[in-house]
């Protein structure tokens, strides 16, 4: 069986029926709040206003939900932002660290020259013992 619409009367985003807001333009607590503008910025979707005398208005429960997704949206993008400063400062910090771990570089880098000079011998002093016994 087919669904028979009231376009007058249902919400664009769910369709369910009845008399809502206004998408374009609705007045809350003496503030503007565009439903129509929310659901661009948040979502990418444009609902154009229909041809005839049809419904351009959106429920409680969409609303909700788009206000919802509307406060996702900025909390990810805070976050984001947030993150970004904290990576650039932790990337400035290090930057002023350089030259103590250049030294430490530097440390480590003289411990490995002894500990290879070291082996280095041991391995003369090791053929020079191999060739010791000869073809006796
Ligand atoms: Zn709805």
């Amino acid at each position: 069986m087919a669904e028979i619409w009231n376009l007058e009367a249902l919400c664009r985003c769910c369709h369910v029926d009845g008399i809502f807001k206004n998408l374009n333009e609705y007045i809350v607590d003496n503030s503007v709040e565009n439903y129509l503008n929310l659901l661009i910025e948040t979502l990418g979707v444009n609902i154009k206003p229909p041809p005839a005398n049809a419904s351009f208005s959106i429920c409680d429960a969409c609303i909700s939900k788009l206000r919802g997704a509307s406060a996702f949206k900025k909390m990810v993008l805070d976050c984001e932002t947030k993150f970004e400063e904290y990576c650039k400062n932790e990337l400035l910090s290090n930057v002023k660290m350089e030259p103590e771990y250049l030294a430490k570089r530097e440390v480590l880098g003289t411990i490995a020259n002894t500990t290879r000079e070291l082996s280095e011998r041991s391995e003369r002093a090791g053929v020079a013992a191999g060739e010791a016994p000869g073809p006796y």
